[in-house]
């Protein structure tokens, strides 16, 4: 297999390994995720793989004999063979209390070496991701991520958003930002559901602003996050690009207690900053008595919404 060593990988593998390790360990790791163990068939040899690695990394080390100054610094000389990250670069690590290994974010071979994050313990919950940048945008959308110290013996454990700490790279802010920007550009085929997941997963954290709980948007009842689903106001299919990237006016939170398909399947819509029953579908009993309790409730941010519940109203009454 074919492998070309790079810069930018090692920062990255680096950045996975908590921001410091040793060239045999960065080359190891290096090995391990792009050809699966095996040296390269591009280089000659193992100790030539090996020499490369060291080479890419003195030429980005100030502490370096040769280093001429004309490459950017990335690398820091933190002991014999050692090197650490330039704080510019993200990491993402955990250290449990009385312990001085950190943990660091583990790729799953099993899952062609992708991190796991999860809103829960349940495997069905578990969402595949590639990069520490959208590792983080999981992260500040409350998220759990599977934690290792790197050693095979021990399992990695699911560590709690609250107690990642990241340091360096893009915030996780940004790195949310700029991951629903980049999914709300994507033209979504209903068939990638990861991708559509991703992005919902995204949004509502993005709504919820890192609270664990919020109201529902047309019932006002708060309910916990898992509770709580992104819904487009309008269609995202339907959505102009610049819609799209309308985060807070496009979209809303609303529970999974009934609003959220209310408002999609058109039993009720909002007009005029209202919630209203659409008389033009038919419900049972007990949803008219759940559809009452919603009617004429004032909802927020009307003005800056208007447009997308006029588009809905017009559809589910049409
Ligand atoms: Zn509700």
């Amino acid at each position: 297999m074919e492998y070309v060593v790079n810069t930018d990988d090692i920062r990255e593998v680096l950045g996975e390994m908590g921001g410091k390790a040793s060239v045999a360990e960065i080359r190891r790791k290096l090995l391990e995720i792009f050809t699966g163990g095996e040296v390269p068939s591009n280089y000659s040899s193992f100790i030539t793989f090996r020499a490369t690695v060291q080479r890419k990394i003195e030429n980005h080390c100030p502490e370096a004999d040769d280093y001429d100054g004309s490459k950017s610094a990335y690398f820091r000389r933190v002991g014999y063979g050692e090197y650490e990250l330039m704080n510019k670069d993200k990491t993402i690590t955990y250290t449990p209390v009385g312990k001085s290994t950190p943990q660091t974010p583990h790729r799953f071979p099993k899952y062609d070496n992708k991190f796991v994050v999860s809103e829960s313990k349940f495997d069905d919950d578990y969402i595949l991701v590639d990069s520490l940048d959208e590792l983080s945008a999981f992260i500040e959308a409350g998220y759990s991520v599977r934690m290792s110290t790197g050693d095979s013996n021990a399992p990695p454990s699911l560590i709690v958003s609250k107690s990642l700490k990241v340091d360096g790279g893009k915030s996780p802010e940004k790195s949310l930002r700029d991951e629903l920007k980049r999914l709300a550009e994507e033209e979504l085929d209903s068939t990638i559901t990861t991708t559509s997941r991703k992005e919902q997963i995204l949004l509502r954290g993005h709504l919820l602003d890192k609270k664990d709980s919020a109201p529902c948007h047309i019932c006002g009842e708060v309910f916990p996050a898992d509770l709580l689903v992104a819904a487009h106001l309008k269609s995202r299919s339907k959505c102009q690009p610049k819609e799209k990237l309308d985060f807070d006016n496009v979209a809303k939170l609303m529970c999974k207690f009934g609003c959220d398909d209310l408002y999609e399947k058109g039993y009720i819509f909002v007009q005029e900053g209202e919630v209203r029953r659409n008389p033009k579908r038919t419900s049972t009993r007990h949803m008219r008595t759940y559809i009452s309790l919603l009617e004429g409730r004032k909802i927020e941010g009307w003005l800056e919404s208007e447009k997308y519940y006029n588009w809905h109203h017009k559809k589910v009454t049409s």
